[in-house]
């Protein structure tokens, strides 16, 4: 292993031994005022689990803490499904149906964007219920298979799977999205069978992976879509400017503003506790970390992703940059 690379572990060893210090209590308190009861499956045990993987674009991925443990992609999924929309449908025809604007509404707001008669933007669930209907397949199942695939090829992980359980439970408790998603089909903007549709989109939040396949979804994103472990195109470049701007504008809830703000990178947070940051042309950020805000972002995501932004220069609307992790300058301190 190259020094550059002993620096890094070292660095990121050093930063999640810090946030892990964050009060069991904090994470605890943040993570049920966000949600209720909801998602049953990830309230207990897992709330106090931490891994944070960095990803570079050429291939070396450095993870550390729980990064074995398996954990749901949840909303971090839409990003998927808005890439493969996108790239199967073209830019116009899918822009028709779901919009990019903020919505700065909570992620399961009944809103619609009363000017273009849409769904706000596909980060939202009444967006992302839509925009994986919009993926090519003969039926909800054949959808749900190559989303699954692009997960899997972008992250160079053929054993990524659905936890059918999770996905079972939640369909159950869904009766919000469902309501959202019917109030969308009588507004002509959802088409078909809501229960089948509900059921893709639930499972395709059920995805379930690791932290280094988390980093390396960033990383592969940052790399215009060519994975770097593989080297595989899995979806054409042109996406990745679209799928890039909604996460910077819509990716991290209704503080999608502050994150802009603070740490200037486009990502993405799941109800699960995931945050996937995308450093264009460097690399990913994975953190996993349950404990969530009142905005439904992983406490220890946003901290660890803030800091490492400021501390590398990585805002991409800063004027200077400076990043350790790619063997440049040495972070200011
Ligand atoms: N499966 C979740 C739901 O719709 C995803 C939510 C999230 O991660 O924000 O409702």
């Amino acid at each position: 292993m190259s020094p550059a690379n002993d620096q890094v572990d070292e660095r990121l060893g050093e930063l999640h031994a810090r946030h892990l210090g964050l009060g069991a209590g904090d994470v605890a308190s943040y993570y049920s005022s966000a949600r209720g009861s909801y998602p049953p499956q990830e309230a207990g045990s897992e709330r106090d689990r931490f891994a944070i993987s960095f990803a570079h674009v050429d291939g070396d991925v450095h993870p550390v803490g729980d990064f074995e443990r398996l954990f749901l992609l949840q909303s971090i999924s839409k990003v998927f499904a808005y890439a493969l929309a996108l790239a199967d449908l073209g830019r116009d025809e899918v822009l028709s149906r779901v919009g990019v604007e903020p919505s700065g509404e909570a992620f399961n707001a009944i809103a619609f964007d009363e000017h273009t008669h849409t769904p706000f933007n596909p980060m939202v669930n009444s967006g992302a219920i839509v925009t994986s209907t919009l993926v090519r397949g003969a039926d909800a199942d054949e959808k749900l298979e190559r989303i699954l695939n692009v997960v899997r090829s972008l992250a160079a992980n053929p054993t990524i799977d659905v936890d059918e359980e999770a996905a079972r439970d939640e369909l159950a408790i869904s009766d919000h999205n469902r309501a959202v998603a019917y109030l969308m089909r009588s507004e002509g903007m959802l088409e078909g069978d809501v229960e089948e549709n509900l059921r893709l989109y639930l499972r395709q939040c059920s995805i379930r992976l690791d932290v280094r396949d988390l980093s390396m979804l960033a990383a592969t994103l940052a790399n215009g879509c060519v994975c770097p472990l593989s080297g595989e195109r899995v979806l054409p470049v042109s996406v990745v400017r679209d799928v890039l701007s909604v996460m910077h504008t819509c990716g991290m809830y209704d503080a999608a503003g502050q994150w802009a703000f603070d740490v200037g990178l486009p990502a993405k947070s799941g109800v699960s506790g995931g945050v996937m940051a995308v450093v264009p042309g460097k690399g990913g950020i994975g953190v996993w970390s349950p404990g969530l805000d009142s905005h439904g972002n992983s406490v220890r995501g946003v901290n660890v992703c803030r800091e490492i932004s400021e501390r590398l220069g990585l805002h991409l609307l800063a004027a200077e940059t400076e990043d350790a992790f790619v063997g440049a300058a040495a972070p200011r301190e």
